[in-house]
């Protein structure tokens, strides 16, 4: 064996995923197909549960620093930094469970550094893969390597997942979008919905979206967003020149399990979805979350090989949540009268508290809950905010600055204590059992040896 854990892709699942595998105490090693990160201007926001996964790692200060020039920008380019549903920005932001915005580019750099302790080979596209019994085969970078487990961290065009053979069922693309940082010769109409699609222009951003048509790859030239802008609303328009052109479908689809044998899926590669409320990673980032520490407990030999199903029991359902999601905003970003009538509906509805703090729960991902094996009533299999604590001793502290060992840990007072979890003994909160991705496995209802029996 060359490793415990081959991850492949570099990106922003496979980063994290990488650094969780080795506070595990996982040997991982990461094939990278590019020479160099990739400078894509993708997400350039992280939902409420990437963001607490990353700063439960001490990475709140860099994501915090990044969110003030960001959320600027937002400001520019949108004219508005409330949450969206289909573009209806009127979703107010949750202070106790914040996003961030950051571009992807910079959150990979973040990222990267994050991981440095592991080994990222660069210039490695995996291109062959041979599962068996005892490990995991791959070619990249002219030799093979060979792993107990693979995760597949190569995003949407997965090579991992078709290699290895994944069914991915959904939905092909009803909408397609072209956009860029654009440079206009002249008048620019005024951006919104027209008869036949969408204009969006904002700061130096600029896109159309229209039903989508057969699937294209070559770069976004000038002359092709012209075209498509007049197409759309009728103005005679130049585009002079584009910048980070991007081409865009909104198909759902994910792969029908997140585990085949020893290779696992995560991030992109397991489900792909439109971009619209910027939920990519939100999904990503907390699969690599849930799967690192899962994989180190088995490693280590304190789990055994069932325990990993529990990674596409828990995700799977997320993953399919934000699927219906975003069918839903495809469906009200179609052109049309029709869609008219109802985004103006729902737009009515978003004003009301409860509907804005539904709509604001669904694309957080803050009010999904995970199916545990036993009997437990919420917040149990719900992800844990930071929180304020007081010690027994007096003491403040927040949650987030006891959990970067990426250790369980048990909130509670007069416990005698137990080795596979760091107590931590308070006295403003209920007692609540916390696992290494944040999740609340026992919140003083139950048995707690069942839930430790469970997860530790
Ligand atoms: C226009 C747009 C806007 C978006 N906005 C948001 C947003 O605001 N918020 C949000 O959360 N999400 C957003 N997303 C989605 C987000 O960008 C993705 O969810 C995210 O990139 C997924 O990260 P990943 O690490 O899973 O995959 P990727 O970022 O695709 O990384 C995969 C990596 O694998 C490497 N790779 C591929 N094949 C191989 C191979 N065979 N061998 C080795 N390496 C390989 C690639 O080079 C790449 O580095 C947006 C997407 C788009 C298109």
């Amino acid at each position: 064996m060359d490793t415990d854990v081959i991850v492949v892709g570099a990106g922003p699942v496979g980063l994290f995923l990488a650094a969780e595998l080795e506070l595990a105490g996982a040997d991982t090693l990461v094939l990278e197909r590019r020479e160099t990160p990739s400078e894509e201007s993708k997400a350039r926001g992280l939902g409420a549960l990437a963001t607490e996964a990353l700063r439960r790692r001490g990475l709140g200060d860099q994501l915090a620093e990044a969110d003030v020039e960001g959320t600027k920008e937002l400001a520019r380019d949108h004219g508005s930094t409330l949450g969206h549903f289909a573009s209806i920005h009127k979703i107010a932001p949750d202070p106790g469970r914040p996003r961030t915005n950051i571009w992807q580019p910079e959150l990979e750099r973040v990222l990267a550094k994050h991981a440095e302790g592991v080994r990222v080979l660069r210039g490695h596209e995996v291109t062959t893969l041979q599962s068996d019994v005892d490990g995991v085969t791959v070619t990249a970078g002219g030799r093979e390597w060979r792993a107990k487990y693979l995760v597949g961290c190569d995003g949407g065009r997965s090579t991992v997942r078709k290699l290895a053979g994944f069914a991915f069922p959904g939905t092909p693309a009803l909408l397609h979008t072209i956009a860029g940082r654009v440079r206009f010769a002249g008048e620019v109409p005024p951006g919104g919905r027209y008869a036949t699609g969408a204009f969006m222009y904002g700061g130096s951003m600029a896109g159309v979206t229209e039903p989508a048509g057969p699937e294209r790859d070559e770069p976004l030239t000038p002359d092709e967003l012209s075209a498509a802008i007049r197409r759309v609303t009728g103005a005679d328009v130049v585009v002079e020149e584009v910048r980070d052109g991007r081409r865009f479908g909104d198909q759902a689809r994910q792969a029908a399990t997140y585990r085949l044998g020893r290779v696992f899926l995560a991030g992109d590669a397991a489900h792909v979805h439109s971009p619209s409320g910027g939920q990519g990673l939100n999904l990503g980032i907390p699969d690599a979350a849930n799967l690192g520490w899962k994989l180190g407990a088995v490693l280590r030999g304190d789990k055994p090989e069932a325990f990993l199903d529990t990674y596409t029991h828990e995700r799977h359902p997320a993953g399919e949540a934000v699927l219906r999601n975003t069918r839903a905003q495809s469906a009200l970003l179609a052109p049309g009268p029709h869609v008219d009538a109802l985004r103006e509906i729902v737009a009515e509805l978003m004003d009301l508290p409860e509907a804005n703090r539904y709509f604001a729960d669904l694309l957080s991902g803050t009010g999904h809950r995970y199916d545990f094996p036993y009997p437990a009533p919420k917040p149990v299999g719900e992800h844990c905010p930071d929180l304020g604590l007081v010690h027994d001793d007096g003491r403040e502290s927040t949650l987030f600055e006891h959990t970067r060992t990426g250790r369980g840990l048990l909130l509670t007072t007069g416990h005698p204590g137990d080795s596979r979890v760091d107590v931590i003994p308070v006295t403003n909160t209920g007692p609540l059992l916390l696992r290494p991705d944040g999740v609340i496995a026992w919140a003083g209802e139950g048995s707690l040896d069942i839930a430790l029996d469970t997860w530790f």
